[in-house]
This record gives structure tokens, C-alpha cells and sequence, in this order.
């Protein structure tokens, strides 16, 4: 019997591995762990630069991924800089405006 293993491979919307990509949920097949599900780095093998991500899916603790809050810190600081970014824009707009008028009146 030939089985396809890549239909044991499905995206999942939930999980993050250290790559920063949704992991995927794989089948173990494994005599211990027959039939088992466990979520793992899409790029598989370590030989294609896989993170070695692993976590079982049946394991409910209750996890906050570092890597995800990594994620949720750098976001957090895209925000801060955006919002400098935009003052310095209203700043550099308003001198702008203010140098229109010193033209004019010239
Ligand atoms: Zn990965």
C-alpha cells in the first residue's frame, strides 16, 4: 500500500513557529505515536531550513508563544515609529505652509 504524505500536511490558522509563518499540522507515524497530530515549521526538514518547530496538538496548555509575542512587541514598535514618522510629516508640512506665506509676501 503507497501512501502520500503530503496529505497528512494541513495549514493551520492558530500556531506561529520560530520562522514567524503559520505552522503546519502533520501526522505522526510513528509505533509510540500512531496517528498523532502535532503542528510543525512548513518548511520541514532542518535541510530546508526548518526552525525545528514542534508542539502536540492534543497538548492544551495554555501557551502564548514567545515567538508571538515577539511578533505582537515589533509590531507594537512599527506603531510608535509610524506615529513619529507622521508628526515629523505634519511638522515638515506645516513649515512648508509657513514658507508659501514668507514667498508671498516677499
Ligand atoms: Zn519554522
Amino acid at each position: 500500500m503507497s501512501q502520500n504524505s503530503s496529505s497528512n500536511t494541513y495549514a493551520t490558522q492558530k500556531e506561529i513557529c520560530r520562522c514567524g509563518d503559520l505552522a503546519f499540522i502533520r501526522i505522526l507515524k510513528t509505533p509510540q505515536n500512531p496517528g498523532r497530530e502535532f503542528y510543525g515549521c512548513t518548511k520541514g526538514n532542518k535541510e530546508d531550513g526548518s526552525c525545528g518547530y514542534f508542539r502536540w496538538v492534543d497538548d492544551d496548555t495554555p501557551f502564548i508563544g514567545e515567538e508571538k509575542f515577539n511578533l505582537l512587541h515589533i509590531l507594537h514598535k512599527a506603531e510608535e515609529s509610524l506615529r513619529e514618522v507622521r508628526s515629523l510629516f505634519l511638522e515638515a508640512e506645516a513649515s512648508r505652509d509657513w514658507f508659501k506665506d514668507q514667498m508671498k509676501e516677499a
